[in-house]
Parts: structure tokens; sequence; C-alpha cells
């Protein structure tokens, strides 16, 4: 009965029609009682209030005042004529002001009588006026009759022009309410709303819309958030559960020959505390019988080539095979490389496939793969084309996992009958809310801990007129030996644009550093792989000393002796990108150094970034504020997962509520997967109806 209630059409509402009806859908995506009940207010404003004029201190928000007329005053002639009245309340006077609509004022506002004024402050010099007040006068002025807390609806400009602004949807969710009377189902549990005192569902969502006081108000948000995040989380652990219960993993029962000897010849440095105990948990998680699927999150330089090896060498040991896929050419080259040396002299057949392998190679390649003769397999998209088959894939490393979407990632594992362990590894550290939302149903390691004998990279922010100095200071660095990076934007959408950018760049750093005592390789996307390929390995190879680049090179990329990283337009970049990029530098035992260049001007969202920039280097720190900054769904990687679509729960702000809905979703769980007890039978149909919406939620793998 109430599901046919909530999705009546919207137009079959009294006060709505066909007419506002089509409105309604259009602008506000209003299309049936269900969505106008859930389209709650953005603020409430508290008219059983007054405020001291006195007190009146920013332009900010709206503001409820009562005082006596002191003056009227018509000012000025023809169309810029207003209308002024001096409001006093015994603490300060502020002016009203109307340039409309002046004759019907002037003849209903009356000299030494009392008001209430209800208006938007603003400032003009040391005074603050309200301009179009509403007004009433006091003794006709009644505290709203469902309390003081007015709601306000979002509306928008084509919509009020017809008289649908936050006035009218308020009459209509209050029309609604009283039909909606007995027909709001309870979503959650008894034990849930007991233990935590909510109000019931139809209470707060009468509360939200039209909160009696400012306690039900608080009551109805803390429900309706705690709800919404619930219904997420228990989605999460249910997945997680059925999955575990599901997926038989490949059993990696020992640890032979090919780890050992690794271990015990060939690590060139002793593992860090975190190294080691990410290594442990992904060997325990690999001997379960049940399928990993665990999110390693390790900053930039925290060492996770290395654990993705050994992770590799321990699947060959069990006679499995290992690949491991990486977003670009270069990384993928550089993969290869790093890990064909970290082996020396051992015997592990290792091939690598990228989109410029030649086609005599490449069917070696997929030759040796069926035979299960190659052990690892070290990849781009290449990887992932269907004639790609594997003798007995066990286990898939993804490396940088935000540049992968989730369909392509599916493929890799379905290369094998049983599901491969998957271990995904990003530098781009997810704040800890955003991980238990997005990633619940995932495991996550955390390498937090850097190798030792790191200096701290120094970061610096210039203004692009103190080039000259920047380029000083290069110079020194490679007097010294050093190598620097140089890095220009690019954007999708013009990047005729940057390229030129990039050029010109490449030519003035031409002039300030002329061969032949000095050689600079210039990188970009629009090179061939093979030519970006060279100038890559020149400059790894120490015979170029400055790289000019694009962000081509953001990810991965790992040359040591490189100690300069110059960030031009730098107020371009977001910050997990700047981040990324100042990982390029600091690999190597010297001091390092990032150079932000800027011009003058910057938005204030471009400052903090900057400021974060050079005040951390803690890529945690920084993936929160990026997170303050753009908000959850905007953050990379997040912006197609409809999870973050919320409603009213904010991940950054709500983590308490956050936290005590994951608790009871975890214990519900672990209790009932199946929610068929009969204690929780009104989650299990809330949970149900919710279902079609929520398919691709938690799907890394
Ligand atoms: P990322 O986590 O960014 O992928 P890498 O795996 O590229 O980091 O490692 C960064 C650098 O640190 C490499 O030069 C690597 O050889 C070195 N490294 C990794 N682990 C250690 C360690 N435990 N001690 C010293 N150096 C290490
Ligand atoms: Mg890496």
């Amino acid at each position: 009965m109430s599901s046919s209630f909530l999705h009546t059409p919207i137009e079959y509402l009294k006060g709505v029609g066909p007419k506002r009806g089509e409105l309604l859908r259009k602008h506000l995506k209003i299309f049936s009682f269900g969505d106008l009940l859930a389209y709650y207010p953005f603020k409430y404003i508290d008219r059983s209030k007054f405020y001291p004029i006195a007190s009146i201190n920013s332009e900010q928000t709206f503001i409820q005042v009562r005082g006596k007329i002191t003056g009227i005053e018509l000012v000025g002639k023809g169309r810029g004529q207003r209308f002024v009245a001096s409001l006093y309340d015994g603490t300060a006077v502020v002016d009203l002001v109307w340039f409309q609509g002046i004759k019907w004022i002037r003849e209903k506002l009356v000299l030494h009588k009392e008001y209430v004024v209800y208006g938007r402050p603003a400032r003009f010099g040391s005074k603050y006026s309200i301009a179009h007040p509403e007004i009433e006068l006091l003794s006709e002025f009644r505290v709203n009759a469902i309390g003081g807390l007015q709601p306000y609806y979002s509306s928008t400009e084509a919509l009020k022009s017809k008289y649908i602004d936050s006035k009218f949807i308020a009459k209509l969710t209050k029309t609604l309410l009283l039909q909606a009377e007995g027909k709001l189902d309870e979503t959650l549990s008894d034990a849930i709303i007991r233990k935590w005192n909510f109000p019931s569902r139809e209470q707060a969502i009468k509360n939200i819309h039209h909160p009696k006081d400012t306690s039900s108000l608080n009551g109805a948000i803390a429900r309706l958030k705690f709800e919404e995040l619930f219904f997420i989380q228990l989605h999460l652990f249910k997945t997680k559960k059925l999955r575990f219960n599901k997926n038989i993993g490949q059993r990696f029962t020992k640890v032979g020959d090919l780890f050992n000897t690794f271990f015990h010849n060939n690590l060139p440095f002793p593992l860090t505390g975190a190294q080691k105990r990410v290594m442990k948990e992904i060997r325990f998680d690999t001997n379960t019988g049940h399928q990993m699927n665990r999110l390693l999150q390790g900053d930039v330089g925290s060492g996770k080539t290395i654990v993705a090896l050994m992770c590799m060498l321990l699947a060959a040991d069990n006679g499995f095979q290992s690949c491991i896929m990486a977003p670009t050419e270069i990384l993928a080259t550089q993969h290869y490389e790093t890990i064909k040396d970290l082996l020396g002299e051992m015997d592990v057949h290792i091939e690598l496939l990228t989109g410029s392998v030649r086609k005599a190679k490449r069917t070696q390649i997929h030759s040796d793969l069926l035979s299960g003769a190659c052990k690892i397999l070290i990849g781009t998209h290449a990887v992932l084309e269907d004639i790609v088959q594997f003798k007995n894939l066990g286990f898939v490393i993804i490396d940088e996992q935000h540049r992968f979407g989730v369909a392509q990632r599916a493929r890799l594992w379905k290369k094998n009958s049983i599901i491969p362990h998957v271990l995904v590894m990003t530098a781009t550290p997810i704040p800890r809310t955003l991980a238990m939302t997005l990633y619940g149903d995932l495991d996550v390691s955390v390498i937090d801990e850097l190798p030792p004998g790191r200096k701290p990279i120094q970061t610096y922010h210039y203004f692009d007129s103190h080039r000259l100095r920047v380029f000083g200071f290069i110079r020194k660095q490679i007097d010294e030996g050093r190598q620097a990076y140089v890095v220009y934007p690019l954007i999708q959408e013009s990047e005729k644009l940057d390229l030129k950018d990039l050029q010109d760049g490449y030519e003035s750093i031409s002039r300030e550093f002329p061969l032949p005592d000095y050689a600079i390789s210039i990188v970009h996307g629009k090179m061939k792989a093979e030519d970006k390929d060279f100038e890559m390995q020149r400059f790894a190879r120490g015979e170029t000393q400055i790289m000019v680049a694009t962000t081509v090179i953001e990810v991965g990329v790992n040359v040591p002796n490189a100690s300069v990283m110059i960030i031009e337009n730098a107020e371009r970049f977001g910050l997990s990108q700047l981040h990324q990029l100042r990982g390029r530098v600091g690999r190597g035992a010297d001091q390092s150094y990032c150079i932000l260049m800027t011009g003058y001007k910057l938005s204030a969202d471009g400052k903090k970034r900057i400021e974060t920039m050079t005040s951390t280097n803690d890529g945690f720190k920084i993936a929160e504020v990026d997170l303050e900054i753009r908000g959850p769904g905007n953050l990379e990687g997040t912006q197609q997962s409809g999870i973050l679509d919320l409603q009213i729960a904010d991940v950054v702000k709500d983590e308490k509520i956050l936290k005590i809905a994951r608790e009871t979703a975890r214990e519900i769980i672990e209790k009932d997967p199946t929610l068929t007890a009969k204690e929780n039978f009104k989650l299990r149909n809330e949970y149900l109806r919710q279902g079609e919406k929520k398919t691709h939620w938690g799907m890394i793998s």
C-alpha cells in the first residue's frame, strides 16, 4: 500500500496539476510523492527568535529583528528612486530599503509603530540595510503555527518565475504529509530504533520538513542520516559475506624456493615494518581457501612494487601465474625493468605486454602464457584482450586503480575459472571515512611508513615573475649532479593550448640551459609510445638533465637521481595530482625540492591547495583536505560510483554516525547474513526495495 502511495505521480497532489508537475519533474527531478517527501529542505530559519540589530555582522544569513520605525524617507528620483525606513530596537538602527512597490509600502508603514522584520542584511560602508524585507506589525505577528522553524527548499530561477518557490514547496510538503499519515512504513528494526532512541520513519519525515522545534529536527536528521548510511553499509557487508562464502580461492599453502631465494639473496634492502605487515596479511589471506580482495594503500614512494613482486613469487611457488596491470606504457615498462633487475639471476620467466609489442613477440607471449611457461606477465590494457589466456592465473595486481574502470578489471579476473586473488594498489590515499563507504567490502592494507633515510621533500611556492630565480636554483642542482622535472598541465579540452604552453616552456628552458652543457628531454601525450619511452630512458640514464613533460609522467615513474620537481601553473592541478607529481622526486638519498609556480591570481581553493602542499607531505592529510575542498563526489575515481549521491548524510562531517551505522550493520550481517530473521523483517524489506539502485556498489571486483 505504502509503495503505491509513494509512487503516485506528483501531478496528482493537490495544488500541483499537470503544468506544475511538468516543471517539478524537469527542474527538481520530483516525479512522485516519494520524491517530494525525499526533497528535504536545505536549511531552516528560526522565526521564533529576534536578534538585536547591533548583532548583525554578516551578509550571509537571514535574520529576524523587531523594532520601531523611527524615520521614513524617499531617496533619489526616477528609476533610481528608493524608499528607506529606519528601524531602531534600542541597540542600533538598520535601514529597510524598497526599490519597488514603493507606493504600497509607503501606505502600509506607520511611523513609530513596532514591526517584525525578516530578511537578509547587506552592508553599505559601516551600516547594514535590509532590502525588501518581509515585514509585519508586531501586534499581528504570530509565531509560525507549527513552531518557530521554517523550512527552506531550494528552487530554481525558472521555477521561482512560475511561483514555485520555497514557500510554495513548503505548502506542498505540508499537504502531502497530511495525506501520508499512516502510510510511511518503518524501515529500521525495533531494536535499532530503541537502541538509538530514533523517531519513527513517519515522525522523522514529518520533522525534516516541518520540524516542531530544534530537538525534533535534530532527531529527524540523525535518524535519516543513520538510515542512509546504514543501508549502504548493510549492503557492503552482505556482499562481502556472500562473496566470502561463494568465492573459493586458490590456496597458496607454501612459501617456496623462489620466494625464499629472493628474500634471502636478492632483497636489496630490509623491508620496512609496514611492508612486512602487508606481506603477512597477504600470505594469510591467500591461504584461507577464499578469494582475496585487497586494497593496498601506500603513499608515493612507500615501496609497493617490491610487495607486488613478492606476492607474485609466492604465487609462482604455489604453481600459479600472476599478472600486474599498470595504467600506462611507461609505468608497465618501468615495472618490468625494475622487476627484472630485482630478480637478477633468478630463473623466473617474465614478459612485458603492451600495445607496442610486435606481432611475433606477442604471439610468443600468448603461447607461453597458455603453456604456463611464463610465470609473471606485466602489462597495460593489452593484457585484457580476449586472446590473452593463462594456464592458471592465480594472482592479479592492479597498479593505480583509479585509472581502470570496474568492467575492465573484471575482465582480468574472468581469465581463470577460479577467481584469482586480487590486490589493488593505489598511491592516492582515500580518506578513511570514504574508504569505509566506498570500499567497505574490501580488506584494506596500508603501508604507512616510508623506507628509512628519506629526507622529506621541501616544497615552495613561487609566482611566475620569479622564474629566473627558479632557473638559477635548477642550475645549481644540476651542477651538483642532480636532475629536474618541469611539468605542465594537460587538460583534455584545450590540448592545443597546453601543448603550446609546453613547447614555449621547452624553448625558454632550452635557452637557459643550452647545449652542449645541458641536454633536455621532452615527453607529452601526443608522442608515439616508443619516442616517449626513448626520452624517458635517456632521462633515467642521466643523459639528459631536465625532463620537460606534461602529466604523463605523473604516475609511478622512478628516477632516484631527480631531485627537483617544478610544476608550472600549479593552480590548475588538483591536490592529489600535485601530490603524485611531487612523489616523482625524493626517491633517492638527496634532499629533494618541489616548486609550485603560479600566477598572482589565485582562487580561494587554489590558494588552499598550494598552502596544503607547502605545509605537509602526508598523503592522507592531503587526501582529507582534497575531500573537504572538492566534496566526496568529485574525488578521483569516485565520480561514477552512485554511492556518493548521498541525500542527507555527508561522509566527511558525519563520521560518527557512519561508524555507528557501520558497526550496527556489521553485527546484523554477522548474525543474520540473509536478513531472514524475524526481527530483521523491516530491514530486509527496505534492503530489497533499495536493491535495484545499487547493483554497481562496491564492485571493485
Ligand atoms: P611506490 O609505492 O610509489 O610504488 P616504489 O615501489 O616505486 O614505490 O618504491 C620507491 C623506491 O623505494 C624504490 O626506489 C624502491 O627501490 C625503494 N624501496 C622500496 N622499499 C624499500 C625499503 N624497504 N628500503 C629502502 N628502499 C626501499
Ligand atoms: Mg608504484
